[in-house]
């Protein structure tokens, strides 16, 4: 399958045996100079980069007082060196977390302390050179931004931050990845990551109502750019047609007919994902944000809702009222007539499990659990809803909802191990930016906590199914479980197990 192993994986957790530059070949390709440029990004690597990217830091730092807190508090106590995925499965001692960050710290050293800049040796400053620049390159894109570590650092230090500045500074000397950069810039010019445009989207959502009528014999509707719906549905433009991810829409729509409430996706906000976050960019965040107010207005709906995507439910959680001024924040004209427009009864935004959980709660779906009964569930907790973000009015709603989400329409649930779920989850290994097939090795030995932890339910309770609520977890699920000797199809989308146990035709 591929020209590297696939780590082994073991009855317990190992920590593993320090090898020095396993994964300093890892690099993902750069972004074209056209991507880039369309960006507002140099084309390539600028002359005077040096220059630029410690005048970008200083930037940063002034604008962000987390970053030197940072990049200044570390006491190097180690207690977060074996908590990375992306370490546990590669040996490369850069990969730890503490490393990791000393890549920009020893930078900033350099040139923003008193220390650093006349007694450089002392405290581990190094000048920006060359090498410095390719190790930032290859590291700080083995960094999913899970922010796991974080949670065992005893100071918070959040190393997804440290990785998102260093993205962003090497954006602005010329060095941006191609993954990342090309996919925003298909949504600012299409309106989605896929480049799907809108016919090609509606035939998909025509095709899926056909479906679900032979299915159910129930006329489902799945709309688009219908001004006046209550609900605007943003969704992972994944969700509109990949595998399992499809699966999960068609369970939105099940829900939505049985509750009544009339929704519309949107051709022009056809993405919830928001690469913005990734490159560390609040410029692109809140451009690529900025859509989806633009639609909600546009549309006249009261509510947003936010379909299975874990970043997206961060960026719309944590960032969208600020930034971008959907929710309470914003004291623009627009945002002002957004405040007005939407239903204060609802969140803003509203995840589709709270939704769902809500309705369920309320007595309002029909469902059917023994439909489900030829599965046996365990659920991955996504890092950006687990770390970053929360569901519901209760303390650890994002673990609590999606769970009791599927327990309403499954039989048979087991979680995995305690220290791998909830706050403690593993990435999926893809996650960041990272999702990229020049980043294969990466994703492979970086899922190994996390099919670890699966191995265990497998075997000891003969799990057969992976449920998740993140359009990235479920891609990388479905191409690394292979090289585990899994079988692809194991990887759910929550709402596929909902579309399975509903029961439609009542209750409408
Ligand atoms: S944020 Fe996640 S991927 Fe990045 S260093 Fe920490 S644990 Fe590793
Ligand atoms: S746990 Fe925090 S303080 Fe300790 S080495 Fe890691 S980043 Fe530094």
């Amino acid at each position: 399958m591929a020209d590297f192993e696939t780590p082994e994986l073991k009855e317990y957790p190992v920590i593993p045996v320090i090898v020095n530059d396993a994964m300093a070949h890892s690099k993902p390709y750069i972004a074209a100079a056209k991507f880039q440029e369309s960006l507002g990004f140099p084309g390539a690597l600028v002359d005077n980069w040096q220059e630029k990217a410690i005048e970008k830091m200083g930037d940063l730092l002034g604008k962000s007082r987390a970053l030197q807190v940072f990049l200044d508090s570390c006491v190097k106590c180690g207690a977060c060196t074996d908590k990375c995925h992306y370490f546990l499965g590669t040996s490369d001692p850069k990969n730890m977390p503490v490393a990791r960050q000393d890549l920009l710290r020893k930078v900033y050293r350099r040139y923003f302390t008193f220390a650093g800049k006349y007694f450089p040796k002392l405290v581990g400053a190094v000048d920006l050179t060359k090498d410095v620049l390719d190790d930032w390159y290859s590291y700080f894109h083995q960094c999913s931004q899970c922010r796991r570590c974080s949670v065992f650092c005893p100071y918070g230090i959040d190393t997804a931050e440290i990785s998102m500045a260093a993205r962003e500074i090497m954006d602005h000397i010329g060095e941006g990845q191609k993954y990342c950069n090309e996919i925003i810039v298909k949504v600012h010019v299409i309106g989605n990551n896929l480049g799907l445009p809108g016919p090609a989207l509606r035939d998909t959502l025509e095709g899926l109502e056909e479906d679900v009528k032979d299915e159910t014999g129930v006329d489902v509707r799945f709309p688009m750019d219908e001004k006046g719906a209550e609900v605007l549905l943003v969704t992972p433009s994944a969700d509109f047609f990949a595998e399992p991810h499809v699966d999960g829409l068609i369970g939105y729509g099940k829900v939505f007919h049985a509750s009544g409430v009339s929704w519309t996706t949107s051709s022009y906000a056809s993405e919830a994902a928001n690469f913005g976050m990734f490159i560390g960019s609040y410029e692109q965040m809140q451009k690529l944000a900025l859509r989806i107010r633009e639609a909600a207005l546009d549309l006249g709906v009261k509510r947003i809702v936010v379909g299975e995507c874990g970043h997206a439910w961060r960026v719309a959680y944590s960032f969208w009222n600020t930034l971008a001024g959907v929710g309470h924040g914003g004291k623009d004209p627009f945002s002002i007539q957004l405040q007005k427009q939407l239903d204060p009864r609802f969140p803003v935004p509203q995840h589709i499990c709270e939704m769902t959980y809500d309705l369920i709660q309320r007595g309002a779906l029909t469902l059917d659990k023994s439909k489900n009964d030829d599965r046996i569930v365990t659920f991955h907790d996504s890092c950006n809803v687990a770390r970053a973000s929360r569901m519901g009015n209760m303390p650890g709603g994002q673990f609590i909802i999606p769970r009791a989400v599927i327990k309403a329409v499954c039989n048979n649930y087991v979680d995995m191990d305690p220290d791998t779920i909830h706050e403690n989850t593993f990435c999926c290994g893809g996650g960041g930016g990272l999702l990229t097939d020049d980043l294969m090795e990466l994703r492979v030995k970086g899922a190994m906590p996390r099919m670890q932890a699966l191995k265990h339910v497998v075997d000891e309770h003969g799990v057969n199914t992976l449920a998740a609520i993140c359009a990235i977890c479920k891609t990388q699920f479905a191409k690394v479980l292979p090289y585990y000797k899994y079988n692809m199809s194991m990887i759910t989308s929550v709402h596929e197990l909902v579309s399975k146990a509903i029961v439609l035709g009542d209750k409408q």
